[in-house]
């Protein structure tokens, strides 16, 4: 335990909540298939960042979390590559309709660079990315929902929108991730976040990232979080 302070210490990491998870120190300790090793490696990381050290383990342990580091530092993978852990572990995969993991983001230039990172590491899987966002055509993205994916990058309007229309169900969401909550609540989106929240089940893993942690978003992440972990790494402002 003194060692895991220690190691945490060093890469100034901190954590709250109950049985935190130990960092890992490489890839390899995260129990990854070989497909996913090596479509880590074809991105040429070569080790986990420092939230990817400390994240990676809560997350593959199907724990809650809310993960604040500044932008630049690794947070996409740190959800991404769990999520597809997660949805590998689904059984009979391909019966079901509807995204397995939902993830909400402010813009639609951030809602695409996740899209992008997402393909990179689903791809070898068989696993079908949608992207939902403004400046696409609406009846474009209907059609790709409607022929299916197990993940679904979204802004949040246009997701409303397209839930709307039936595009997708939530039926099968059991992995959602709000990132940038800071700036989604900066640009108004607290309304249709809280929708889509409300429209997934409520025996979901739901992971919140932020570069920052305003009193707003506190009180949603006690809301829609069930006993999170929290884990900051470096110096960060409210
Ligand atoms: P954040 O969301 O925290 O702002 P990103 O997830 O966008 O950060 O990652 C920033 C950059 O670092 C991206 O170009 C990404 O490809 C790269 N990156 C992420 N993880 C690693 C890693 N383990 N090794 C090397 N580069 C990485
Ligand atoms: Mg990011």
């Amino acid at each position: 335990e003194q060692e895991v302070a220690e190691y945490r210490k060093s890469l100034g990491i901190r954590v709250s909540g109950f049985d935190v998870p130990r960092p890992i120190k490489q890839f390899e300790d995260c129990g990854f298939s070989s497909t996913l090793m090596n479509a880590i490696s074809k991105q040429g990381y070569e080790k986990p960042t420092t939230i990817q050290c400390q994240a990676l383990p809560i997350v593959l342990s199907g724990r809650d979390i809310i993960g604040i580091a500044k932008t630049g530092s690794g947070k996409t993978a740190a959800f991404v590559l769990p999520m597809i852990v997660h949805i590998m572990d689904q059984p009979e995969l391909k019966k079901e309709e509807g995204p397995i993991g939902v993830i909400c983001a402010p813009t639609r230039e951030l809602a695409h660079q996740i899209y992008l990172e997402s393909k990179k590491f689903s791809k070898s899987h068989g696993i079908r990315v949608s992207a939902v966002y403004g400046g696409m055509s609406k009846l474009e993205q209907f059609k790709e929902l409607k022929a299916g994916c197990e993940i679904v990058v979204a802004t949040p309007g246009r997701l409303i929108d397209l839930l709307k229309m039936k595009a997708l169900t939530m039926m099968r969401a059991t992995y959602l991730v709000l990132d940038e909550a800071d700036r989604m609540f900066d640009l108004g989106f607290e309304p249709q976040i809280r929708s889509i929240v409300g429209q997934i089940r409520p025996e979901r893993q739901t992971l919140l990232f932020s570069a920052t942690m305003p009193q707003k978003v506190e009180r949603l992440a006690r809301e829609i979080l069930a006993d999170p972990v929290r884990v900051t790494v470096g110096e960060v402002g409210r």
